[in-house]
C-alpha cells in the first residue's frame, strides 16, 4: 500500500530516470510546479482526473506558451508572464490528462474563463479590428 507522498516520490524517481544528469535541477524543478498546481487545484474545488505523471508528461512536451509562442520560464517568479501556467481547453473544473495544456501566466489571465476555441476566436476578433496598425514581426 503506497500513502499519497511515497506515490509522488516514485513517480518523480521515474520521471528522473529518463534524464541526464545534467537537467536533473530542471526535473525538479517542472516536477515541483506539478505537484503545486495539483494542489492548488485541488485546495480551489477542482475534481482531480490527471495525475501528477500525467502531467509531467505534459509539462515534458512543452516548452513553449501555446498561444503566444513565447518560452516558458519554469524557473521565474509565479508572477512573471512566462510562469507557465495550467489551462483548461474547456474550461470545466475537472482536470483530465486530454483538458489540460500549459501556457504562459500572461495569456491564461487574459484567456480567463473562456474556452481554447472562444479565445483564439477572440484574439481573431483583435487582431482582424486592429489590422490597419498591426505591423507583423514588429515589436
Ligand atoms: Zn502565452
Amino acid at each position: 500500500m503506497h500513502d499519497e507522498a511515497g506515490k509522488e516520490s516514485e513517480e518523480i524517481f521515474e520521471f528522473n530516470q529518463i534524464c541526464s544528469e545534467g537537467c536533473i535541477m530542471d526535473r525538479k524543478v517542472k516536477s515541483a510546479w506539478g505537484s503545486s498546481t495539483l494542489y492548488r487545484h485541488r485546495m480551489n474545488g477542482y475534481k482531480i482526473l490527471l495525475t501528477h505523471k500525467e502531467l509531467l508528461e505534459i509539462i515534458e512536451k512543452t516548452t513553449h506558451c501555446i498561444y503566444c509562442g513565447l518560452e516558458l520560464d519554469w524557473k521565474a517568479p509565479r508572477k512573471v508572464n512566462v510562469f507557465p501556467s495550467l489551462d483548461r481547453i474547456d474550461n470545466e473544473k475537472v482536470l483530465r490528462k486530454d483538458n489540460v495544456q500549459i501556457v504562459c501566466r500572461r495569456c491564461n489571465v487574459t484567456k480567463r474563463d473562456r474556452t481554447h476555441a472562444e479565445f483564439l476566436e477572440y484574439c481573431n476578433l483583435v487582431v482582424n479590428n486592429n489590422k490597419a496598425n498591426i505591423i507583423i514581426g514588429g515589436e
